[in-house]
């Protein structure tokens, strides 16, 4: 006999890990016993030496699918000659803190019990057990258990109290356990936020869907605007009401069997989207589908928003309506927070929605559906959310305790506590009231369950931000240091951070719209030499100027006149005559701003893209964020395999002889396909071109992208694919977005890094 004591890190608590070890005590013969404690779960295991090894190589391998395992570790103990296995329940501590697990899909054994005749919870909405169901969204306080959930207003009839205590139970200590006699139930309100009279409020909304309504319908982390993706009518109407003339819709889709009709699905993106985080994949559309849906879904785009049902209600409604496809965006106003509350929904959304079904639980976390798309095999996420959240990232470094405030436009906060850095949910733009509400609310949660004062914080070195203005009210209240960090930086240092990179410098290529300097000029296509705590500017690309500023990343007309301007002068007047002819009255005060360069000047990436899908006749406005370059880069014909081609000086990328090249292909009649194709090329080139005599004149090896440009699939492809054929390692974000939401993780490790040295 044997006895080890292992002990393992992670999401291991309300996954159903402990009765997993218990069976899996019982099928290899060990006594001992397992519990919780506040590092995660504690195993004291006896039994033969060949058994406790089976044992414990078998717990990684057959972990329940929702647990993560960050770390295992087994050291021999002395024998307690324990006669059976148990489960000891766990002493909960005063300000004890447990990794709280993201909101879970429901899981196949549930969903069985879900369609089954015969079996209590048949039909019931909130059906869930220790492998599903919702955490992050209905906790409120830790340790976690039932009162400190919104599931606490429900008490537990016999039957669900039962299988609470029961060890063998899939729902032992299953906490917002509940069935039809004692859990919350659904209820359908119309627009006065009056109950509305029929026999069952599910099976009503599934009529009115059918009839071609928009229902607004509260799941897990908020509100769906959910209506029939086949009927293109309702379509039209959701983004009249929603006044959203073209930003993608996403799809909720019955199975994966419906989504291989209208997709390309490999292996990897059926198993991100069947997960437990059931996230909306970008998906590419199939060149003949099987299944035709109206064009008005994600115009002039190539990629779907997909995700499949997950939570029990979207199941239900699939089944109880018969449609396949649903449009599910999220229930909010523009760039707001998605709503969470019944009141709100019906006073946010009583323009757009017909009706509403809603449940009394409430929502304490709220969540929008997080998004991602498969590079290289992997996933790679756009928007982390629902799923996600609060699981952390491990960061390369431990030390103090900071709060980064991450960027505006895409809201997002992270909060270190050791080297683990735990990133909020998605926020909303931060310009508006509801999102800045939000960003304290959510704060103060993490501060609680995390039970840690932050000892730095960081900002964005941009003065007018809404999270730099934030910051600032916190450390002059907390009395703590304030550090600011420039916005491609931030970019940079988040791939560092996630992928653990030692503190030495690095080359980051960071590419987006827009990011905050001190030089007075607009930065956004980046080359920089960034460590842990600091960096160092090493080439851009070639400065124009950006006419009317803002209102010019809107109307991509302006960019493009300005680097047809810089690429032929004066000879724009003749070249371009159709883009002059469409800007009439304003084409002359536009030149003469370009003309004396006029402030502000500009190195963005994005309005480069924006420019080029404007010149080729592809989208000249961005009616949301990326647009022109989504629709840029949907339209080319990779099987085009030229390229136009970027000057190089010692530090600036220069785009003009490629813009002379679009110019000339675009008057020659050549198709917009193959000009879009050239143009990913040579940038891609030039931007390879770069990195490689930069990494080389300073003695780098790894490469950093980032920046919302690399959630361009092609353009991340290609620059990966040349930077390793010139022997350099690219490295690029996965965990945290490419965009502005994953700022926060690089100004963490940024503040860790300054403050430890302080
Ligand atoms: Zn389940
Ligand atoms: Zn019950
Ligand atoms: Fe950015």
């Amino acid at each position: 006999m044997i006895a080890r004591k292992i002990r393992i890190k992670g999401i291991v608590q309300g996954v159903g890990f402990r009765p997993f070890i218990h069976r899996l005590a019982a099928e290899f013969d060990i006594a001992g016993f397992v519990l919780n404690d506040t590092e995660g779960v504690l195993i004291h295991a006896e039994g033969e030496p060949e058994n406790v090894g089976r044992f414990v190589d078998a717990i990684p391998e057959m972990a329940p699918k929702p647990a993560h395992i960050a770390k295992i570790a087994s050291e021999p103990v002395s024998i307690l000659g324990r006669a059976d296995f148990r489960i000891i329940p766990s002493e909960h501590r005063e300000g004890e803190v447990t990794a709280i697990s993201p909101d879970l899909a429901t899981c196949e054994d549930c969903r069985a019990e879900l369609f089954d005749p015969g079996d209590r919870r048949y039909g019931y909405p909130f059906i869930n057990c220790t492998h599903c169901g919702p955490r992050y969204s209905i906790i409120e306080n830790l340790p976690y258990d039932r009162p400190a959930t919104s599931m606490s207003p429900f008490a537990m009839c016999q039957n669900c109290l039962a299988e609470y205590r029961d060890v063998q139970n899939r729902r032992f200590h299953a906490q917002p356990n509940a069935c039809r006699e004692c859990g919350p139930k659904y209820d359908l309100f119309d627009l006065a936020g009056l109950s509305v009279r029929c026999d069952d409020p599910i099976v009503f909304a599934c009529e009115m869907l059918r009839d071609g309504k928009i229902i607004a319908v509260k799941g897990i982390g908020g509100f769906h605007l959910i209506a029939d993706a086949a009927n293109g009518e309702v379509v039209g109407k959701l983004r009249e009401r929603k006044e959203r003339p073209a930003k993608p819709f996403a799809l909720m889709v019955r199975d994966i069997e419906t989504v291989r009709k209208l997709c390309e699905v490999s292996d990897r993106e059926a198993a991100i989207l069947s997960s437990p985080a059931a996230p909306i994949l970008l998906l590419k559309i199939k060149k003949s589908p099987a299944l035709e849906l109206p064009d008005n879904i994600a115009p002039g785009l190539d990629r779907l928003g997909i995700f499949l049902p997950y939570a029990p209600i979207h199941h239900l409604i699939f089944a109880l309506s018969g449609i396949e496809i649903l449009i599910a965006t999220s229930g909010n106003k523009r760039d707001e927070p998605v709503s969470c509350q019944n009141d709100e929904a019906l006073r946010d959304l009583k323009d757009i929605a017909d009706a509403f079904l809603v449940h009394n639980r409430e929502i304490v976390g709220r969540t929008d559906d997080s998004v991602g798309f498969v590079f290289d095999n992997e996933l790679t996420i756009v928007r982390r959310s629902r799923g996600y959240v609060p699981r952390p990232v491990e960061m390369p470094i431990s030390g103090a305790s900071i709060l980064a405030v991450g960027a505006d436009l895409k809201g997002t906060f992270a909060m270190t506590r050791g080297s683990e850095a735990f990133l909020s949910p998605y926020l909303g733009d931060l310009t508006g009231e509801k999102s800045l509400e939000l960003f304290d609310e959510v704060l103060s949660r993490y501060l609680k369950w995390l039970n840690i004062a932050p000892e730095a914080i960081v900002c964005d070195l941009h003065p007018d931000y809404a999270s730099t203005i934030l910051a600032e009210r916190l450390a002059a209240e907390w009395g703590v240091p304030l550090f600011r960090l420039q916005h491609h930086a931030a970019h940079g240092i988040s791939v560092i951070a996630e992928h653990k990179l030692p503190d030495k410098p690095a080359l980051t290529v960071a590419l987006d719209g827009y990011g905050y300097s001190s030089d007075g000029t607009i930065w956004g296509g980046e080359f920089l030499s960034v460590r842990h705590g600091g960096f160092e500017r090493l080439a851009h690309i070639r400065h124009v100027p950006q006419p009317g500023g803002d209102r010019a990343a809107v109307d991509t007309r302006r960019m493009a006149l300005s680097w047809a301007f810089e690429a032929l002068g004066e000879k724009v007047i003749e070249r371009i005559p159709d883009l002059l002819d469409d800007l009439s009255d304003l084409a002359g005060p536009l030149l003469s701003m370009i003309r004396c360069r006029r402030p502000p000047l500009t190195s963005s990436a994005g309005r480069l893209f924006d420019s080029v899908a404007c010149l080729t006749g592809v989208c000249s406005r961005n009616t949301f964020e990326g647009e022109c370059p989504q629709r840029l880069t949907a339209a080319a014909d990779m099987f085009e395999m030229g390229h136009y081609e970027f000057a190089t000086t010692d530090s600036i990328l220069d785009p003009s002889p490629a813009i002379r090249r679009i110019i000339e292909d675009c008057s020659a009649g050549i198709d917009k396909g193959i000009i879009a194709a050239r143009f990913h090329r040579g940038f891609a080139r030039g931007i390879v071109d770069m990195a490689h005599k930069l990494a080389g004149d300073n003695g780098i090896g790894d490469v950093l992208l980032s920046g919302g440009v690399f959630q361009n699939p092609i353009l991340l492809e290609l620059v990966v694919k040349g930077l390793r054929g010139r022997g350099l390692r690219p490295y690029w974000n996965r965990i945290v977005p490419a965009g502005d939401a994953g700022i926060a993780l690089g100004q963490a490790l940024f503040g860790k890094k300054r403050f430890n040295s302080k």
